[in-house]
């Protein structure tokens, strides 16, 4: 299986990932669980679908004799006492150690839909229900399916979703920008994959818009290979990847040839992050898909309304990358935070 996996959202993955499952005659997959999109960007649409759930606990009020037994077995605290036992599903992993452990036989398992696996054409990709949280459980049903030669257009950041993608891959390419944002994400998945040991090469994407020695550096770094430069081709923007030739003829001239990377020291000088702030009132800015510059809107947002910006990206934080060097420091609280790394 080959991954490609990017950081940074916005950065062509998606694109690299169906070109080249097109120029090598691989299926491809769409693991990008909570922003599914690969279908949409290679032109498939689903022909059958199949649902994914995931297992919860639930209590037979009938039976409960409220006697609290289940409420010590539960590891996850997800049992309150309120005369009878009630499970909250949003806190239960599933485990049924509660049901193992009560007298009577008041608990039950019940599954709830989190999802679904979209079988296209030339796709296959999984779906996060919105408003579910669990995208570990589709993706894990979704991988199950992947074979040996698939292509995986993977999520972006660096989360434990991504993870997952990287421990069941064989090679991984990672898909770069000549920009900071992209740089800074890019190391982060680059650290996933020295720990995991896996096979790894850099696709230098939209190299003709930046400065290309930033990839340069970060190749060297790693001791991870650039195994193309793929120019911007504008008309991308308009048209689906298998309709752009030239992009197609450019990435045709890869060889995949892979290095093991090098492991790499952490990072230095984390910056400190804030703890215990509570606001009265915030704004949450959300884009769903990555690359809409949604970070920026929100910059610009706390500039313009005073307000203290917090990074709640997690998983690939970049507001400390785009800030500068000047304005790394805000107010929150009346105390001076460094705000993410
Ligand atoms: S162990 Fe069984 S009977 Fe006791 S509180 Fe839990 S569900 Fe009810
Ligand atoms: S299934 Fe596991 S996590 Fe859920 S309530 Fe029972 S013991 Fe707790």
């Amino acid at each position: 299986m080959l991954a490609v996996l990017s950081g940074k959202g916005g950065t062509g993955k998606s694109t690299i990932a169906v070109g080249l499952s097109h120029i090598l005659s691989r299926p491809l997959y769409g693991a990008d669980v909570e922003s599914p999109t690969t279908m949409i960007i290679y032109g498939d649409q689903p022909i059958r679908k199949k649902p994914v759930y995931r297992r919860v606990a639930e209590v037979d009020e009938g039976l409960c004799t409220g006697c609290g037994v289940c409420v010590e077995s539960c590891p996850f605290g997800a049992i309150m006492l309120l005369g009878k036992a009630y499970i909250d599903p949003e806190v239960c992993e599933g485990c049924l150690a509660c049901k193992a452990s009560c007298p009577v036989g008041a608990i039950r398992e019940k599954r709830i839909e989190v999802g679904e696996i979209r079988y296209g054409k030339h796709v296959v990709e999984g779906a996060l229900k919105p408003g579910e949280k669990e995208s570990r459980v589709v993706l894990e049903e979704l991988l199950r399916e992947v074979p040996k030669n698939a292509i995986v257009d993977g999520a972006p950041g660096a989360s434990p979703l991504v993870y997952r993608i990287a421990r069941k891959a064989d090679e991984v390419i990672l898909v770069v920008e000549p920009i900071k944002t992209s740089i800074v994400d890019a190391s982060r998945v680059l650290e996933i994959l020295a720990r995991l040991k896996r096979p790894t090469a850099i696709i230098a994407n939209k190299a003709t818009l930046g400065d290309v020695r930033l990839i340069e550096e970060l190749s060297e770094k790693y001791g991870v290979p650039i195994i193309a430069r793929i120019s911007f081709h504008k008309d991308l923007l308009f048209k689906r990847p298998l309709e752009v030739k030239e992009f197609l003829e450019e990435l045709a001239s890869i060889e995949l040839k892979f290095a093991i990377p090098r492991a790499f020291s952490k990072p230095k000088d984390l910056p400190e992050a804030p703890r215990g702030s509570k606001f009265s009132q915030h704004i949450s800015v959300v884009s769903g898909k990555g690359g809409t510059g949604k970070t920026l809107v929100a910059i610009g947002l706390s500039r313009y309304l005073g307000l203290p910006l917090v990074d709640a990206d997690v998983d690939a934080p970049d507001s400390y990358t785009l800030l500068g060097n000047i304005e790394r420091k805000y107010a929150i609280r009346g105390r001076v935070y460094r705000i993410d790394p």
